[in-house]
C-alpha cells in the first residue's frame, strides 16, 4: 500500500477535485468530533467517512479526532486501495466500503452509542416505539455479532441494512448512511434517541410500551419523505 501521498493527485477518469477533497475532509473531521462531543462515542471509538467521486475519505484508525488537521486526510478507492494520506485508514473499512459499493450513500457514520449498543444486546429488531423508525426506512434490525473490522461483520451489516439507512450491531454499536454527512449523523442521533426511548419505557416495572403496527409505521415512513420545507 502506498501511504506516501500527502496531497491528492488523482488519476485520469477520477471525478474528485482537490477542493472537494479538502472541503469534505474538513466535514468528515467535524462530524467525527461531533460524535465525541455529543457523547455517541468515547475516545477513538467509531469512525466516519464520505465519498467524493471515486475517493472515500475515512477517519484514520485509533487517532483522537481533535488531533486531526487538514493534512491528515486519508482516502481509499472503492477497492480499498489507499490513494491519499500517510495514516492507516479505520479498521472498519470493510463496513464503510460495503455500504458505498451497494448503495448511493455519500456518507457513513459508525458509533458505539450507549443506548443503541444496550438495545442491540436485547432484541433482534428494535421494537416500534416511535414513528421515527420511518426515517431509517423501517424497523431497525440488529446485525449478529462478528469481530470488529472483519468482512464477516460487513456481511452481517449489509443484510441488516437491506431497505434501511441504518442498523444496530450486536455487542458493538450503530451504523447509518446518508446523502450527506449531516444526514448520516442525524440518522445516528435519531437511532440512539429511539433506543433510549425504548429502553426507558420498557424499564417501567409492571408496564409494557405500546408499539406501532407495521401499517402505522408504513404511513409514517411515506409521510416523512415529504417532511420539512419543500425544496426549489
Ligand atoms: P478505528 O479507530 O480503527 O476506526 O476503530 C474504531 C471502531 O469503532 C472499531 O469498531
Ligand atoms: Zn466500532
Amino acid at each position: 500500500m502506498d501511504r506516501a501521498k500527502t496531497a491528492y493527485e488523482g488519476t485520469p477518469g477520477e471525478t474528485a477535485g482537490t477542493d472537494d477533497i479538502r472541503r469534505t475532509w474538513a466535514e468528515v473531521v467535524a462530524t467525527a468530533r461531533r460524535t465525541t462531543a455529543e457523547g455517541l462515542v468515547v475516545g477513538t471509538s467509531g469512525n466516519v467517512s464520505a465519498r467524493v467521486g471515486d475517493v472515500v475519505l475515512v477517519t484514520p484508525s485509533g487517532v483522537p479526532y481533535d488531533r486531526l488537521g487538514p493534512d491528515d486526510a486519508v482516502g481509499v478507492g472503492l477497492d480499498g486501495r489507499q490513494v491519499l494520506g500517510r495514516l492507516a485508514p479505520t479498521s472498519e473499512l470493510p463496513m464503510h466500503l460495503a455500504v458505498y459499493r451497494t448503495t448511493d450513500a455519500a456518507a457513513v457514520v459508525h458509533t458505539h452509542a450507549v443506548h443503541a449498543t444496550a438495545a442491540a444486546g436485547l432484541v433482534d429488531e428494535l421494537p416500534l416505539v416511535h414513528y421515527m423508525a420511518g426515517a431509517l426506512g423501517g424497523p431497525v434490525r440488529v446485525a449478529p455479532y462478528a469481530l470488529y473490522g472483519t468482512d464477516e461483520l460487513a456481511a452481517h451489516m449489509l443484510r441488516a441494512l437491506d431497505g434501511r439507512t441504518g442498523c444496530l450491531l450486536r455487542n458493538h454499536g450503530t451504523i447509518t448512511y446518508g446523502a450527506t454527512l449531516a444526514e448520516a449523523y442525524d440518522r445516528t442521533a435519531q437511532l440512539e434517541w429511539m433506543c433510549r426511548v425504548w429502553l426507558t419505557s420498557a424499564s417501567v416495572p409492571g408496564l409494557t410500551p405500546a408499539l406501532l403496527t407495521r401499517d402505522e409505521l408504513a404511513s409514517a415512513t411515506a409521510k416523512l419523505r415529504g417532511y420539512g420545507q419543500r425544496r426549489g
